[in-house]
């Protein structure tokens, strides 16, 4: 399956670097942890979402769009990474932005990722908690088509074929540097919420029929529906390759106990691995996805999950500027006396 068959905008920073976390390695008493750091994609404080951008925005460049919109919860890495690709290819950015946490900090809802889309020239709409933001995501792209303008909509997460492609190639990246080092993964785990990166990774890894289990931790749904959810998507990514074969349902494990109170929302676990990737080893994850995957993955450490000998690879998916509209619960004060 050749990749280059698919039109692609190349402004990533590739290939992002594997570091091992030799100070986090060492607090937890082993295995050896190793990071990939997609935290470094290189646009507007990087992400997970710039791999697919590369592919969605190429198609956006191709059907002659000259707006692009989509939609995320208020501090969304993703809507923040679409403002800025949007704002390099000189195409307008109209974000629509659900307050799906029900948060009332100002700095939740003006700071972080929503000061960055600002910053990039976005159009903002802020909807409502709990209503179905992609058909609203679809009445907003007819709006501007009625106008005369030539949209192109961006599903939430930009997870569809096109954008999981993106991490088809992560993994192509990932199983060559690896073999470059002589790194033998063991497992690849990392957080997954709206499923095109895990997705892509499951394709890619079986693509070239790499053997490494890959888990994610999931950040909102439910085992059951996340791990449909990225098999369906999977499938639907496979098919786009010609492979429509290549994945099983057994390939998709998703472990959703880390999710605590609700997407969005703070636990323990998500501050204390925040602040151990921080003060360990000079890292920032966010609160929302990498901050509890990386809960996940302590916690699976400590249950004895993996070997002492094992290597595991994190996958850091970015969303470090979500931590300035989450800055309360890390006990930082609003304000101080001069
Ligand atoms: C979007 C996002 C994820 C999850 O990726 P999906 O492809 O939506 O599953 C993980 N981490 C961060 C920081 C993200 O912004």
């Amino acid at each position: 399956m050749q990749l280059a068959r698919f039109p692609r905008i190349r402004l990533a920073h590739l290939p992002t670097p594997l570091e091992p976390l030799d100070r986090l390695s060492a607090a937890l008493g082993g295995p050896e942890i190793w990071i990939k750091r997609d935290d470094c994609t290189g646009l507007s404080t990087g992400g997970n979402k710039t791999r697919k951008l590369e592919f969605l925005m190429a198609e956006a460049v191709a059907q002659g769009a000259d707006i692009v919109l989509t939609q995320g919860a208020t501090q969304s890495n993703h809507a923040r990474q679409t403002a800025a690709f949007a704002a390099r290819l000189g195409i307008d950015c109209h974000i629509l932005l659900e307050n799906r946490t029900g948060s009332n900090d100002p700095n939740y809802n003006v700071n972080g990722n929503v000061f960055l889309d600002h910053l990039h020239g976005a159009t903002m709409e802020r909807c409502p908690g709990g209503i179905d933001m992609n058909a609203k995501l679809a009445e907003a792209a007819e709006r501007c088509a009625a106008e005369g303008r030539k949209p192109y909509a961006i599903p939430g997460g930009g997870s569809n074929p096109t954008g999981a492609l993106g991490y088809v190639d992560a993994a192509f990246e990932l199983v060559r540097q690896a073999d470059g080092i002589g790194l033998n993964i063991d497992h690849l785990i990392h957080a997954t919420g709206s499923a095109g990166t895990q997705a892509g990774l499951v394709v890619g890894l079986k693509a070239v029929n790499a053997g490494i289990p890959l888990l994610g931790i999931g950040v909102r749904a439910e085992r059951k529906t996340q791990e449909e959810n990225v098999y369906r998507l999977a499938l639907a990514t496979a098919d786009t390759l010609g492979q429509p074969n290549l994945v099983k349902r057994e390939d998709v494990v998703a472990d959703t106990s880390y999710v605590g109170p609700g997407y969005g929302l703070p636990t323990p676990g998500m501050i204390e691995a925040v602040e151990m990737f921080a003060r360990l080893e000079g890292i920032l994850l966010d609160p929302v996805y990498s901050g509890k995957g990386a809960a996940g993955l302590i916690d699976l450490v400590r249950k004895g999950r993996f070997k002492k000998n094992e290597k595991v690879v994190f996958l850091h998916t970015g969303g470090s500027a979500a931590l300035f509209g989450y800055t309360a619960v890390f006990g930082e004060p609003a304000s101080v006396a001069a």
